[in-house]
């Protein structure tokens, strides 16, 4: 409180000689009132490359080049607790010279809390189900902290329809429907990926940005997956997949074709896009982030 206080005075004091300056800076945010799930992008317009960090619940995010200017990505949690929130900062405009961030940011509910009770299952098969579910988790634990990214995203597939059951946020549940208490949120997008008559020929399947594949793998629920590390806290996941064109490690490009979608884990060919923020622990609605990103 007591910093930003200090940062306010400064600008005052040198806000008569740097006037200049201020005028050809300024500060953008997409939004300050938006829902769970949704992506903030906060930008600084100008013809500089200095850097920035603002606060955001207690954590901080540096921005990093993306297209022409200073640009911080973060994320608002699916199941974030709808309220008012701060975002502060500051940006170094000049040698003494400080221009402050300050918004709030007002989250509003799409998904209120749900309880899930995993079906009844023997303890040691949701033992073996518990240790896949941490040891994927592992992957989001050592990203790349810088971006590997420096322009805007782009699609996974060559054509975009969503089915009426594939956004983020629908029911989902284990087993029979009516058993209510199964049911969790679907965490990413279902994208039609078959566009053939019989929908029987899978499509290929784009990197949405440039990164590192760090998952490549077989799990009961998603099927194939793989997952690229974009940097800056933000992944990329493409489920359900027939072939794999890609390996661990590999360094992939924006739109290089990584995959061939599929129905392993699922019974209809679809690719499931999942988007984690903020370090890999913020999961986002995929077409908030691409309809943001894209343009
Ligand atoms: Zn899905």
């Amino acid at each position: 409180m007591r910093k930003r206080a200090g940062l306010v005075v400064l600008v005052v004091a040198l806000a008569g000689v740097q006037e200049s300056v201020a005028e050809t800076m300024r500060v953008t945010i997409n939004k300050t009132r938006l829902y769970q799930g949704d992506v903030l992008k906060i930008q600084v317009i100008k013809k500089s490359t200095a850097p920035f960090i603002v606060n955001f619940l207690n954590r901080e995010y540096k921005s990093f080049q993306l297209g022409k200017d200073q640009t911080v990505l973060l994320g608002i949690h699916y199941q974030l607790k709808p309220g008012t929130y701060s975002l502060t900062g500051a940006y170094e405009a000049g040698p003494n010279f400080f221009l402050p961030i300050y918004y709030r940011i007002t989250v509003k509910e799409r998904f209120k809390p749900k309880k899930y009770f995993p079906p009844k299952r023997p303890p040691e098969v949701q033992r073996e189900i518990q240790a896949r579910t941490d040891e994927f988790q592992t992957v989001f634990d050592k990203g790349d902290l810088k971006p590997l990214f420096s322009e805007k995203f782009s699609w996974p597939l060559r054509k975009i329809y969503i089915p009426s059951d594939g956004d983020f946020g629908d029911d989902r549940c284990a087993g029979r429907r009516i058993k209510k208490v199964h049911c969790r949120y679907h965490t990413g997008t279902d994208f039609r990926a078959a566009f053939d008559e019989q929908r029987s020929k899978p499509e290929k399947v784009f990197a949405i940005n440039f990164g590192r594949v760090v998952k490549r793998g077989y799990y009961p629920n998603t099927g194939n997956v793989l997952v690229i590390d974009h940097g800056a806290g933000i992944f990329s996941g493409y489920l359900h997949l027939s072939r794999f064109l890609v390996k661990e490690g590999d360094l992939v490009k924006r739109k290089q074709i990584i995959a061939v979608a599929g129905n392993t884990g699922t019974n209809s060919i679809h690719l499931h896009l999942f988007i984690r923020m903020n370090d890999g622990k913020t999961t986002v609605d995929p077409m908030k982030f691409l309809q943001l990103l894209t343009k």
